[in-house]
């Protein structure tokens, strides 16, 4: 382990060697000391002084060449946590912007790595709004994570577990996303040795046996090319690269091959000026080596989501060999390695003018705005948002970009949600594939679909996007719902041709609940949603729903769950009520029976306070209590009420009461 002189030896060397000016490494210097003082004393898990750690964030933050303000906040970034600094002392010295740096990191370390799926989807609801405020916040963290990743091992392993896991499902591909290239591979290597110490091992050992061969073919590979290139105009300089261990398991778990069979454990980059020179350089490779077929791919013409470009082509070297060859400018090799971060990179003085090129920010900040259960935040960032892409193309060369591991039915309810209902097979380049099997890179995909076709129940699991579960599991609660309003209109035409059997008992069969939740009104009536009764909701003012009205649920941007009566006209009219329309049922305390009534009475409200009486004596609510006004005639009125009651009561008995009172009458009195 390296002690804390080394470190800021090394920190400010790399600041000189880097070029930072005078000025910079002053502000710089002010933030080193200033966590130096404070953190006097602490100590990490490792045993080791707390400080170590904010300067090794700071040292890899200087060694990506980022803004002075970056490498202040990674001195500074546990001060306000774990010292007596103050967010304003930090502004006061450091300027407003590195205060808030500081305080977004802080926001998201507070929130502790957590085990429960609720609190880790909220931390990463947090971080990711932080980082949507101000991406340099993430670059920070990403810098932070990289060194509390490489001291993994002083914690408790089941710490340890938990932590890698995280790292491998949101940090990892976040760094992917941002195009931090060379962040993503080492995270993803630190999380491959702590959960598979052994696999690593493995890799690695086999990796320095091959070093002779891999620079054997590499400069056999360099001489050709030279020899050719040298007639051209072109420059150009070759790198080598190990493929990082992660992926070589990744291929090796996949495939389920053996690491000897892993044919591009390392490949060689040849990096030109211009964009034309890349594809100049591409036929002068493959005149050179015989290419792979189905191996190509131009990254250039097609960037990645995040930024990526590149040309990729795996050709045939010596003795039946596969190598991968990578073609690139300078510049775009700086961008797959610094994606984002980049924009800071601190000669080319950028701002992040071109942030709008992450086409998935914005289906992130939409993410951000919804309010989805945790669970399903969670999913959806991990299986949506984050999820390496493929890209895929309709019969008529429109792109698509999906979640690795997505579906023809995927695909399908990305088209269009109709595309998807109808679905009944598919084409992948001609040949018809399950509608389950995964999708891969590149292929035309060609839906087919049939009038009459219909979404199936098992579809749900078969579907990879949260997108599509959603289309489908809406298509099946429009269907549920049709058919109680079908029974609703069938049970209402037989009270109308039998109005004289009017009292008609209805019972509410009490599910299965627990006592926790109650109402606002006091009322033990709550809310279920998918079976989850812990939810949060409010009544809508407009149409005030109760027992036994048909009520759907409305997720509103800001006031969370509504709950509105099924047929409310008020809520119908919003744009998008049908993606927020969520089922949810009256769910109620099985020491209540809900019961309902028929009655016919007169105009005046007296029947109302007569019946809140009797309800009184028994511990009943009146939950509702109507009348039907096209039924009036000489002030007598049908309509019918429904009243909430502890179990224990005698319904026979008050059933007797009931039909004492002079302004209620019921024609079949029990
Ligand atoms: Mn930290």
């Amino acid at each position: 382990m390296t002690g804390r002189i080394e470190l800021e030896n090394a920190l400010f060397k790399t600041l000189s060697q880097k070029g930072y000016p005078e000025e910079d490494i002053i502000f710089i210097r002010k933030a080193f000391d200033l966590a130096v003082l404070k953190h006097e004393g602490q100590k990490r898990a490792s045993g080791e002084e707390y400080i170590i750690h904010p300067i090794s964030v700071a040292l890899y933050l200087s060694e990506m060449n980022v803004d002075r303000e970056m490498i202040a906040t990674g001195l500074l970034h546990d001060v306000v946590e774990d010292t007596d600094v103050t967010k304003e002392q930090v502004a006061a010295m450091f300027g407003e912007s590195v205060a808030n740096l500081v305080d977004g990191v802080t926001k998201i370390s507070k929130l502790k790595t957590a085990s429960n799926n609720e609190r880790k989807a909220e931390t990463i609801r947090k971080m990711l709004f932080a980082m949507i405020l101000d991406m340099r916040v993430i670059i920070v963290k990403l810098a932070d994570k990289i060194h509390n990743m490489s001291t993994l091992q002083f914690l408790p392993v089941e710490k340890q577990r938990r932590i890698a896991k995280e790292t491998l499902e949101i940090y990892a591909p976040l760094a992917g996303k941002l195009g931090l290239g060379l962040i993503k591979n080492e995270l993803e290597n630190m999380v491959l040795k702590a959960l598979k110490p052994n696999v690593f091992e493995q890799i690695e050992k086999y990796s320095k046996e091959k070093e002779s061969e891999k620079l054997d073919i590499i400069s056999q590979v360099s001489k050709k090319l030279n020899q050719k290139l040298e007639r051209s105009n072109i420059k150009y300089s070759i790198k080598s690269r190990v493929k990082h261990y992660y992926s070589v398991y990744n291929k090796m778990k996949e495939y389920n091959k053996k690491i000897e069979d892993i044919f591009d454990l390392y490949g060689i980059r040849i990096i030109t000026e211009t964009v034309e020179d890349c594809y100049a350089v591409f036929g002068i490779v493959h005149s050179l080596f015989k290419p792979l077929p189905g191996r190509f791919k131009d990254y250039i013409a097609n960037p990645k989501s995040n930024g990526y470009k590149s040309l990729h082509t795996t050709v045939m070297v010596g003795n039946r060999k596969a190598l991968e060859i990578q073609i690139r400018t300078a510049e775009m090799d700086m961008m797959n390695e610094y994606g984002v971060a980049a924009h800071w990179l601190y000669k080319t003085g950028n701002t992040m003018s071109d942030q709008g090129e992450f086409k998935w920010l914005e289906s992130l900040k939409k993410v951000q705005q919804d309010e989805l259960s945790p669970e399903d935040y969670y999913q959806t960032i991990r299986n949506d948002i984050l999820r390496e892409e493929i890209y895929v193309f309709s019969p008529k060369g429109d792109i698509f970009e999906l979640p690795k591991g997505a579906t023809a039915l995927d695909f399908a309810y990305r088209v269009h949600t109709e595309v998807g209902h109808r679905c009944r097979g598919a084409k992948a380049n001609g040949q018809i594939i399950p509608l389950h099997s995964p999708l891969k890179n590149g292929m035309i995909v060609e839906v087919i679909t049939a009038k009459e076709s219909l979404p199936k129940m098992e579809w749900i699991s078969l579907v990879k996007t949260v997108d599509a579960k959603k289309k489908i599991r809406h298509f099946f609660s429009l269907i549920e719902k049709e058919k109680k309003d079908q029974l609703q209109e069938n049970a209402k035409k037989q009270v109308k041709s039998t109005p004289t059997d009017i009292v008609r008992e209805h019972e509410f069969t009490p599910k299965k609940i627990s006592d926790k939740i109650s109402s606002k009104t006091g009322d033990k009536i709550f809310i279920e949603m998918d079976g989850e009764r812990n939810l949060l909701f409010t009544y809508a003012k407009c149409c005030k729903p109760i027992p036994p009205n048909e009520i759907i649920g409305f997720i509103s941007r800001g006031r969370g769950l509504i709950i509105h009566r099924a047929d409310c006209k008020s809520i119908t009219c919003i744009k998008d009520f049908e993606e927020r329309k969520v089922t949810v049922n009256w769910g109620h305390q099985l020491k209540n029976r809900i019961v309902a009534y028929f009655m016919r009475t007169t105009t005046n409200n007296k029947s109302y306070i007569e019946l809140s009486n009797v309800m009184k004596k028994h511990g009943g609510t009146i939950i509702e209590f109507r009348i039907d006004e096209s039924t009036i005639s000489n002030d007598i009125v049908d309509g019918y009420f429904t009243i909430e009651l502890p179990l224990k009561t005698n319904i026979d008995n008050l059933a007797k009461e009931l039909s004492a009172l002079p302004s209620i009458s019921f024609l079949d009195r029990r």
